[in-house]
């Protein structure tokens, strides 16, 4: 077992209501959440629940209003290199190229560019975008982009890759891809993946651990060790154990959706 690398005990994150005298949003309370190095740890939740808030408190956005959130037994107190965020919506330069875009970072801090070059080829190469160096943005597609972002990402090499349903814009076709790819670096790279979404089928396929949100005030509603050997491929959806689990996450998530129907209808 490799050791907890990110762990959260009794989070709650609270935001001040939008004008005095509105009631504070509780966005998220009593989160005990654990992820092993090397892992991949998938967070589902239903729309609103606190999913970005507890990324971006494990980012370092945003501060814990409550409880202990560590990594490596350090608290998180702000943002760092150390743990790098893909976005839903890939904010690239349009002006630099594809290998710019990738190399800035690191560029700015002063990293040799002779092996900066090498080590950019070599992540546009695991990514699968070899002979597109010389693209600008605009010139890629939609899962292109994304592509550059993980490429970005990587190439700085960093102990957590934090992503916030990354592949949510893009068409079913593209997502699988998507996966692939994903899966991909992670066996190469072996990065620690923080990864959101509200597709079930995407956090099986991809996670080691899956943590079921309840609704607002967020806390984890289930924990699930993923038991699916690794290499994983899209053959996994027609294995009987995967519609059977995907099926049990799909319930506990309905719950949650019909809980806040009621509750709406009471109102
Ligand atoms: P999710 O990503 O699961 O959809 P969020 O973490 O974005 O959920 O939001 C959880 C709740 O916190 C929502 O009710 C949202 O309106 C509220 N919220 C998020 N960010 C802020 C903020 N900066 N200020 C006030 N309320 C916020
Ligand atoms: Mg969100």
């Amino acid at each position: 077992m490799s050791a907890d690398l990110i762990v959260a005990e009794g989070l709650r994150k609270e935001y001040p209501g939008r004008s005095e005298g509105d009631a504070p949003t509780v966005a998220l309370q009593r989160f005990d959440l654990k992820v092993a190095e090397h892992e991949v740890a998938c967070i589902v939740g239903p729309s609103g629940c606190g999913k970005t808030t507890l990324l971006n408190l494990i980012a370092g956005f945003e501060k814990p209003s409550d409880g202990v959130l560590t990594m490596r037994g350090e608290p998180v107190a702000g943002p760092s290199p150390e743990r790098s965020v893909v976005f839903q919506q890939p904010a690239l330069f349009p002006w630099l190229t594809v290998l710019e875009n990738v190399t800035l970072g690191p560029r700015m801090r002063g990293v040799d560019k002779v092996k900066l070059e090498r080590d950019a080829e070599h992540v546009l190469a695991s990514v699968g975008l070899t002979g597109f160096k010389s693209h600008f943005p605009y010139q890629l597609s939609g899962g292109m982009r994304q592509r550059v972002q993980i490429a970005r990402v990587l190439v700085a090499s960093p102990d957590v890759i934090l992503m916030d349903e990354p592949f949510g814009s893009l068409d079913a076709q593209t997502r699988i891809i998507m996966h692939e790819v994903l899966l991909r670096v992670w066996a190469e790279y072996k990065p620690t993946i923080f990864f959101i979404t509200h597709d079930v089928e995407e956090a099986l396929i991809l996670a080691d651990q899956v943590y079921v949100m309840s609704r607002r005030p967020g806390s984890v509603k289930a924990r699930i060790q993923v038991p699916f050997k690794r290499p994983r491929g899209y053959d996994l959806i027609g294995d009987p154990d995967f519609a059977a689990l995907r099926a049990s996450v799909v319930a506990m998530l309905r719950e949650e959706w019909e809980s806040g129907e009621i509750d709406a209808v009471a109102e």
